[in-house]
């Protein structure tokens, strides 16, 4: 590709609404742009590491033995209904209508779909195990859609769906899908874990979870200090065994407030009415668009003769911003969010919002868009960070009593999950066995967030000038710089002709031929985050050398020019 006939849409200035460094490096490098809350259109080379992402994943599936779909997008609510899940499911279903009025929903995953596609089409034992995926377009009306593409509303998702006669054989295509999970995480460059998560209603040791580590994750993730254990904090929750946490120690700072409110003012701001079973009330929001990674939080402290609010901005800590469903809710609260009424609070309630938001309140209260999690945690607590007011803490003995948990932020980048029966059941998704008789099929589904990956991969692999891309999944491999090529018809001419030689060897290059000062090229290639960066100049070309500099490298090296590709290779 020729840059100067090439859509490079590099940003000099940090976007200000991007919090998290891989969305504010997406929109300078010009990979996304966003077209409304959540929805964002890929650029020409946003799209060039989307696809090869997805190859990765594409060849590993089909290497499994899986088959690739396509589903649609828009599923009638007739199967949804069929699930239970059409009344389940809450505000991340996207409902539509068509023209003759029947419901439909856009697509967030496709268990149904692929469920009523099966119980068609297959009929007998001697046709399973069988595995299908697809690589497609999701709608999550997320409740608060943010830091790009990693949690948005239409987003890529690669989803798989596997059919069993027995549980035997679901455990062996689980095991392959979890190989198979750690090749396609190995060949993107991934730093990762493989954590056990809570499988829900479904229950058993049935789900695993895969985490990016980065300081930005809003998940967190428990790993043993000397064993294999690893699990989402939510499943190790579950496991620790139930006690009392030392109330923690620091003192309550209080922070300059314009005005301090009440705790009336509060409670009219949730739309709860205060009890005196109101012990403590933590509000606790996202750090600042200033990037720190940080928590504020709002502790309400005291009972019926509480009065003020203090707050404090806890130092380093990207906490997760684990929404609550609408049931979650009810149970910590007493009510549905948003009702009014008399409530027992009988629990301290989270309540997670923006910065912004929190600004807002403070100062003029907003109502929109807050949202409560239940935290069980049944004592005062003086001031509150969110590992505080967990069941599970560093430091704890781990729940398979090999050493000490340490615990780590995870972006969530793919879920594999033992369904059992749970559709095929509800569904009547059976086959003949082989004595005739018919079966309910057991079911496994499998989900890597193709999308979120480009983001979470850009986590990991940045520095202050811009992307790091591995060479497995960059927009282009090498990028070759003419210097002055306007003027030089020497160097022109060196530049097409290493561009040729490069791609005929199968490298995806990026000429940089635009007419632009030397820095303000160097500056975007290294923005883009290009692996390989080769300089053609007149000096270099007088002497019979290029210039080569890897993206991490910190010096530069003169390679004679006709080694250029044995020294990529
Ligand atoms: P999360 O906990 O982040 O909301 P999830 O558990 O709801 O994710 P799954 O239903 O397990 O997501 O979907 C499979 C994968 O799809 C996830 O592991 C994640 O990588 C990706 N994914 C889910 N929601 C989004 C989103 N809003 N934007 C981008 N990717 C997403
Ligand atoms: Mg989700
Ligand atoms: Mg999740
Ligand atoms: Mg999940």
């Amino acid at each position: 590709m020729r840059a100067s006939r090439y859509l490079i849409a590099t940003l000099k200035e940090t976007p200000a609404d991007a919090e998290i460094i891989s969305h504010q490096l997406m929109l300078r490098a010009g990979m996304i742009r966003k077209l409304a809350a959540g929805l964002y259109t890929w650029l020409p080379l946003g799209l060039r590491t989307l696809r090869k992402v997805e190859r990765i994943v594409r060849e590993e599936m089909d290497k499994s033995g899986a088959q690739e779909v396509l589903m649609p997008a828009v599923q009638p609510a007739e199967l949804w209904q069929e699930s239970g899940r059409w009344t389940q499911y809450g505000g991340e279903l996207l409902r539509l209508n068509d023209r003759h009025g029947r419901d439909f929903c856009f697509g967030p995953t496709h268990e149904e779909v692929i469920t009523d596609l099966i119980r068609n089409e297959l009929k007998s034992y001697k046709e399973l195990p069988a595995n299908f995926y697809q690589i497609q377009t999701k709608f999550r009306d997320e409740r608060r859609p943010r830091f790009g593409v990693m949690r948005a509303r239409e987003f890529i998702m690669k989803d798989a769906y596997s059919f069993h006669l027995d549980a035997e054989s679901l455990d062996e295509t689980y095991q392959v899908m979890h190989r198979t999970y750690c090749n396609i995480f190995d060949r993107l460059g991934l730093d990762y874990r493989p954590v056990q998560a809570d499988s829900g209603a479904i229950g058993g040791n049935a789900s695993h979870e895969f985490h990016v580590l980065a300081a930005s994750g809003e998940d967190a993730i428990a790993f043993s200090t000397e064993s294999d254990y690893a699990a989402n904090i939510e499943k190790a929750e579950a496991l620790a065994p139930a006690g009392e946490r030392p109330a923690p120690t620091e003192p309550l700072r209080e922070v300059a407030t314009p005005e301090q409110k009440t705790i009336g003012d509060i409670s009219d701001f949730l739309g709860v009415a205060p009890r005196r079973t109101v012990k403590t009330l933590v509000v606790r929001g996202e750090a600042g668009t200033d990037g720190e990674a940080g928590l504020v939080a709002l502790v309400l402290r005291g009972d019926h003769t509480l009065n003020t609010i203090k707050a404090e901005k806890l130092p380093g800590v990207a906490e997760p911003l684990t929404l609550a469903t609408d049931e979650e809710i009810r149970n910590a609260i007493g009510c549905a969010p948003g009702s009014l009424g008399p409530v027992n609070l009988p629990v301290p309630v989270i309540v997670d919002r923006s910065a912004a938001h929190l600004a807002d309140f403070i100062c003029g209260a907003n109502r929109d868009g807050y949202h409560l999690t239940g935290v069980n945690w049944e004592r005062d607590v003086p001031l509150a960070r969110v590992e505080d007011l967990r069941n599970v803490v560093e430091g704890d003995p781990s729940p398979d009593g090999k050493g000490t948990l340490e615990i780590r932020r995870g972006i969530e980048v793919g879920h594999i999950f033992k369904l059992g029966k749970k559709y095929s059941e509800a569904m009547n998704a059976t086959v003949l066995d082989e004595h005739g008789k018919s079966v309910v099929m057991e079911m496994g589904c499998y989900g890597i967030g193709v999308s979120r990956i480009v983001a979470a991969s850009i986590e990991q692999n940045h520095d202050d000038r811009g992307i790091i891309w591995p060479d497995a999944i960059a927009p282009f491999e090498v990028a070759i710089v003419t210097l002055n090529a306007h003027k030089s018809a020497a160097v022109a001419e060196a530049g097409e002709k290493l561009y040729e030689q490069l791609r005929q060897a199968g490298f995806d290059v990026l000429l940089d031929d635009r007419n632009e000062r030397p820095g303000v090229k160097f500056a975007d290639m290294e923005l883009i985050g290009i692996p390989h960066r080769l300089v053609v100049s007149d000096r270099g070309l007088a002497a019979g050398t290029l210039e080569y500099k890897g993206r991490r490298d910190t010096d530069k090296q003169d390679i004679p020019l006709e080694d250029a590709l044995s020294f990529l290779i």
